[in-house]
């Protein structure tokens, strides 16, 4: 356990406590137990208004209630990792990692979906859900295949959505047809692209293969197909600046993108970044230094972006680095607090100007 004094220090220097991680430091000493934690943390934590517009606000505003992604690995590859466009995937991309925490095996899809719909109705009261392939890029096959396993995902009338994560470069027309087919009949139809920095020096050197130009044409495309869109991004990538990161919230904005996940950088070892970072360690990003970019990127975020996730971490026993988490189940807690301390709300600094989609002006090649 953290004594008292680690807590007086933290409140002296940053003038606030992370209600978090007392509630964390409480738990560990008396019973090493995050649910007493969370318990504690529910029962002193002063109230205060999101600075943010969460997932969850999002899904209530819109439907009334809580609503469950469901998480799917289909078995989809990536053109960057099976020799189509590239081999060995972008820099930070881990084989496991890129894979769906929820699989199970050779087992049916729709009867997964159904298990897990059983699963998270008793465990979260949730009485909608998304079907949500995770995994890889979740557009690259033939649009029959395609076809074929939305369908079975959405095998049950409490899946009221499908989103996709793909790549912005791999969104052929067949595969927006098929999509722009379950417009018609599903509450909400999304994309999810990586963005993950306006700097092409950085995206050729972790060999990722896309460019914003890609992400522009991709996501101009999906709106005018009547799908939304998520665009993830990154802070901490070797060589990118943190300026790099928040350009990425004008072309949001200017975009209409409507949804972002911000990550910071986390090596794993089945990463091209991670073999590197054992054999010769690299600086990483603070939590400090982190929780100053993404409160900065939630500032540049126009207010109505739906912010979904503002951390990205592995398993403990398979992150290399950083040496420091943000437990999701803390995430909003701990931005709140940050947003707080730095006096700022998402929206405060967004720009809205329809110059920053000129990627090909904005952005040079490297
Ligand atoms: S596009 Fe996604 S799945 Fe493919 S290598 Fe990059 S991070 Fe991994």
């Amino acid at each position: 356990m953290l004594p008292g004094g680690c807590l007086g220090v933290e409140f002296l220097t940053q003038g606030t406590y992370d209600w978090a991680r007392v509630g964390t430091y409480i738990g560990s000493g008396f019973l090493f137990c995050r649910p007493v934690a969370s318990v504690i943390c529910l029962l002193v934590k002063p109230s205060s208004a999101s600075r943010v517009r969460t997932l969850s606000a999002y899904f209530r505003e819109r439907y009334g209630e809580r609503v469950h992604k469901i998480a799917i690995d289909y078995g989809f590859t990536c053109p960057n990792r099976d020799g189509a466009l590239g081999v060995g995937g972008c820099a930070f991309c881990d084989s496991q990692g890129a894979a769906a925490a929820y699989s199970e095996g050779d087992m049916d899809l729709g009867d997964y979906v159904r298990r897990m719909i059983n699963r998270f109705e008793k465990r979260f009261k949730a009485k909608h859900f998304i079907a949500y392939f995770q995994s890889y890029a979740g557009t690259y096959a033939s649009p029959d295949v395609l076809r074929r396993a939305y369908d079975q995902a959405l095998c049950d009338e409490r899946v009221i959505g499908l989103s996709v994560a793909t790549r912005s470069d791999c969104l052929s027309d067949g595969a927006l047809d098929v999509l722009a087919d379950y417009v018609k009949r599903l509450r909400e139809v999304r994309v999810e692209f990586g963005l993950q920095t306006t700097n092409k020096v950085t995206l050729a050197a972790m060999n990722c293969g896309h460019t914003p130009e890609d992400f522009v044409d991709a996501t101009r495309r999906a709106h005018d197909r009547g799908l939304r869109v998520c665009a993830h991004v990154i802070f901490g990538l070797p060589g990118d600046r943190p300026e790099d990161v928040y350009a990425c919230a004008d072309l949001i904005n200017a975009l209409g993108v409507e949804g972002v996940k911000i990550h910071n950088l986390y090596l794993t070892p089945d990463s091209r970044l991670g073999r590197e970072f054992s054999s010769q360690p690299f600086p990483m990003m603070s939590r400090e230094e982190y929780l100053h970019c993404a409160c900065e990127m939630l500032a540049r975020l126009g207010p109505a972006v739906v912010i979904e996730r503002v951390v990205g971490d592995a398993p403990d026993d398979r992150r290399l680095a950083p040496d420091w988490t943000i437990p999701k189940q803390y995430q909003w807690q701990i931005i709140n607090e940050a947003m707080e301390l730095r006096g700022l709300v998402q929206g405060g600094q967004a720009v809205f100007d329809s110059e920053r989609v000129a990627p090909a002006d904005s952005y040079p090649d490297p």
